[in-house]
């Protein structure tokens, strides 16, 4: 490789191989002038101000409007928070007051009270908070672009393909990103299951996180080469890297189109065992992908969304409306609807949650909704309502015990009994499922199994807490192992305890999505693998290459092995043997 390429390496987060120009985010900066004014123009400074304000709100709406139109409502509703910020009173004030003190040009005013308020937000080491900073410099941007005539840019309005290089990516950021111009991206910070991962893979584009250093190492303009598959990024490459990553993504595309072709043929290894094969998904507007890469259902339908920033809670209808569509529209396939899970790294705009030292040992998940039924009620509510438009079945997040999983489903049965009075119609036989994602549930499903209809392990959650390991925490993501031994006796005691008590189990952790783990869990007799969208052809072939006998043999072979390392390069090699075209070389 050329002296002076910058080779780096991240965590793999959609895969794929894009090489584009790279555009960061955020660099613009706007240089602002201090200019003395006369205390006539004064007035003339404050209607400039308004002008520009409402200019960002018309411009705000319009992109609210497209994004609504073109990618959802839940997309939209990102930009309401946007709108709050417009109509910031104190801000607002804050800037007229010191115009007239300070007899200064009103963008330098402006820009300056900007400044305070994000180095004032930034210290509180609040997630909360933090969001709002992202909300407040994204608006303020627009708002001094506008009183000084910039044309703003924005994702989606991106003159031609770039390579976004970012710190970080909001769900602003996320939302407004459309593949036609945003080829790939590469952040900073996060991990392999951190909510920028997750989003990226939703998107299919290709993209790497946890760089640490990538805004440090890039330049606006400079070649990228992005392996979503390895988790590398190249900066400035020579030609022959060029050269071997263009084969590389001949070889990734070829090997798609392959896999594409085995959209109708069923999930089954060849002595004819057969499992079921779902999707992730975040919003109902995922839905076209789920079904375009041949899902059997949705094992996941995260709810978070609903909550994230917008004006207020979400209404029992609109929750409903959502639902009731991907029942409809997954018919006969079945939809499981995870209950909120607030908390860790998906924290919500509207709902008031104190700041915690160890937020993923903190008031999450089913914790949080325990302790607020009224807004659990509302959940269940619009959940069951919908669920006479397909198959809809309902599961609870983060539980820890039987007396969490028993309250949980005391306050669904009051639910039950409510709609029964009120002779609401509902799908009286829905199944219930608890997740499995903490070592307590592990360890005691086999008395869990008892009280539900079935299990899904989640293994983001369930690796971080059996290794202490953060998952969205790069510095210690070598420690992060799917593969270690501790997890696989985990999985192992799931699945055993869910099928002795006659129930199925499946797992909707990104670890179901990678194909060298496939053999194992299928050896260990998961039931259902769910993850990404655009993952699912690739385990299905991986699934159809092999017995169900010799997949028992590799996971008893794999569960004796002490590291997670070995047991990385044994199911590797059993790829590599089974499935040879799906081993990429670097
Ligand atoms: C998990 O923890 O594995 C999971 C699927 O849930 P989330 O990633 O939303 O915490
Ligand atoms: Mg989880």
């Amino acid at each position: 490789m050329k002296k002076g390429v910058i080779k780096l390496k991240g965590i793999p987060a959609a895969p794929g191989i894009t090489i584009g120009k790279a555009y960061l985010l955020d660099s613009e900066q706007i240089s602002v002038r201090k200019r003395r004014i006369k205390a006539d123009d004064i007035h003339k400074e404050i209607s400039r101000f308004k002008d520009a304000l409402s200019k960002t709100k018309e411009d705000i709406l319009k992109i609210k409007e497209k994004i609504s139109k073109e990618m959802g409502v839940e997309h939209g509703e990102i930009f309401s928070a946007h709108l709050l910020v417009l109509e910031d009173i104190m801000l607002i004030e804050e800037v007229i007051l010191r115009l007239k003190k300070e007899k200064v040009g009103i963008e330098y005013v402006f820009l300056d009270v900007l400044k305070k308020y994000v180095n004032v937000f930034s210290k509180m080491d609040d997630e909360y908070l933090k969001e709002r900073i992202s909300d407040i410099s994204d608006v303020g941007k627009r708002i001094l672009k506008n009183l000084i005539g910039v044309k703003t840019r924005t994702l989606s309005n991106l003159a031609r393909p770039v390579v976004l290089v970012a710190y970080d990516l909001s769900p602003s950021d996320t939302a407004t990103m459309h593949k036609k111009n945003v080829i790939g991206f590469v952040t900073d910070i996060g991990g392999r299951t951190s909510h920028t991962a997750i989003m990226a893979k939703s998107l299919e584009i290709p993209s790497v996180v946890g760089l640490e250093e990538v805004t440090r190492n890039v330049k606006n303009g400079d070649t990228l080469i992005v392996d979503g598959i390895h988790g590398m990024v190249i900066v400035n490459p020579d030609k022959a890297t060029v050269k071997h990553y263009e084969d590389l993504r001949g070889k990734f595309k070829k090997l798609e189109k392959g896999l594409a072709t085995l959209k109708n043929l069923p999930s089954e290894t060849k002595d004819g065992h057969r499992v079921v094969l779902s999707a992730n998904i975040e919003l109902p507007d995922e839905v076209p992908s789920v079904i375009y890469h041949g899902a059997e259902g949705i094992g996941l339908y995260r709810t978070e969304y609903f909550y994230m920033n917008k004006e207020g809670l979400p209404s029992e209808e609109e929750q409903y409306q959502s639902y009731k569509l991907v029942a409809q529209k997954m018919k006969p396939h079945s939809t499981i609807i995870r209950t909120l899970d607030i908390g860790g790294d998906k924290f919500l705009s509207q709902l008031d949650v104190p700041k915690e030292m160890n937020p993923y040992l903190g008031w999450r998940g089913i914790r949080f909704c325990l302790a607020q039924p009224d807004l659990f009620k509302i959940q269940l509510r619009a959940i069951l309502r919908a669920s006479v438009y397909g198959t809809l079945k309902i599961m609870y997040p983060m539980i820890s015990g039987l007396d969490e999983l028993r309250q949980a489903n005391a306050v669904l049965e009051e639910v039950r009994n409510d709609l029964k009075k009120k002779k609401i119609p509902f799908d009286e036989k829905i199944e219930i499922g608890a997740m499995i994602e903490i070592p307590s549930a592990a360890m005691t499903s086999d008395i869990l199994a008892e009280e539900v209809d079935f299990f899904s392990i989640g293994t983001n959650d369930l690796i971080q807490y059996a290794l202490a390991v953060d998952r969205v925490n790069e510095k210690i993501a070598y420690l992060y192992e799917p593969a270690h031994p501790a997890v696989l006796r985990l999985i192992k005691t799931i699945i055993k305890n869910g099928h002795d008590s006659g129930i199925w189990v499946g797992m909707c952790g990104e670890m179901a999505g990678d194909p060298s783990l496939t053999f194992l869990l299928l050896g260990l007799g998961l039931d259902e693998f769910s993850t990404s969208p655009m993952l699912l052809p690739e385990i299905k072939k991986v699934i159809r290459a092999v017995t169900l006998r010799d997949a028992k043999e590799i996971a008893k072979k794999a569960l004796t092995l002490p590291t997670g390392r070995e047991v990385v390069a044994f199911v590797n090699a059993k790829l590599k043997e089974y499935v040879p075209e799906l081993a990429m070389e670097e």
